[in-house]
This record gives C-alpha cells, structure tokens and sequence, in this order.
C-alpha cells in the first residue's frame, strides 16, 4: 500500500507549532486541541504526532508504542473532560472520517471526539 503524506496539510503546521491551537492535552505521541469549527458543545481532535494520512496508514506504518498512546490519548480526552459514562458524564462519539467517501479533509490521521449534548443520527438517513 502506497500512502502519500503531505508535511504541508494543516495538522503537521499545527504540530511543528507554525499555527496555533487551543490545546487540550498532550502526550508523547499525541496532540488533541479543539476543533476550530465546532459541530458540537465539545469537539476535540486527536491526532498522532507521526505522519500517517489515515487510520490504514496509521496501523499499518506505527510502531505499537504510538498506536497505544495515541488511543490511550483519545480516553485521557474523554476522562479529562468528565465525558466517560462510567465516571458520570454523559458519553461522547468518536469519528475519523477516511479518504473521499468518509470527506476526509485533512490529510493527517485524526479522531474527532464529540460531545456535550445528545447528537443527532450518526449519517443521514438517505443511503
Ligand atoms: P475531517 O473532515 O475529518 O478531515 O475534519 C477536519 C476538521 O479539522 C474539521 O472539523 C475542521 O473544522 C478542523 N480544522 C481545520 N483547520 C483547523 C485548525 N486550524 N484548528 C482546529 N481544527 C481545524
């Protein structure tokens, strides 16, 4: 499998620090910051901090160590902003949209983790 990474996309300025964010945690392997138009009262993205396109590219092409801290990542997200029903909050939904039927925009592999109301139908009902 072929994967073309593009160190211009928007995500690496982020990581290297040439835009800024408003951070939500970080780790070793991974950064997660607010999204900068949010489509719920929470959304957060979570993104490894090696240059993978997409989930594929991400499992295949990280070393075990990034994969566990990158997802370790994404439930330190969810414990940190009280959203894990287990701990009392009110849940959240996870995303990573892929390549062009998942309208994946940004070129770097990335969660969303939405939350903070009750969401509406995870796609259009139209198929
Ligand atoms: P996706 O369609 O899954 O690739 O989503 C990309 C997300 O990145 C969208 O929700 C955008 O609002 C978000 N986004 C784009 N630029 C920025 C930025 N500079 N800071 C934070 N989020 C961004």
């Amino acid at each position: 499998m072929a994967y073309t990474y593009d160190d211009g996309n928007i995500f690496a300025r982020i990581l290297r620090g040439e835009l800024p964010n408003q951070t939500v945690l970080e780790t070793e392997h991974a950064l997660a910051f607010r999204d900068i138009a949010p489509r719920a009262p929470v959304h957060v993205l979570v993104i490894p901090k090696g240059p993978y396109v997409s989930f594929d590219h991400f499992m295949a092409g990280a070393t075990p160590a990034e994969i566990s801290g990158f997802f370790r990542a994404v439930r330190s997200v969810s414990e940190t902003l009280g959203l894990e029903p287990g701990d009392g909050g009110n849940g959240y939904r996870l995303i990573a949209n892929t390549g062009t039927d998942g309208v994946q925009e940004v070129q770097h592999f990335h969660v969303h983790v939405l939350a903070g109301k009750r969401l509406g139908p995870m796609v259009s009902p139209d198929v």
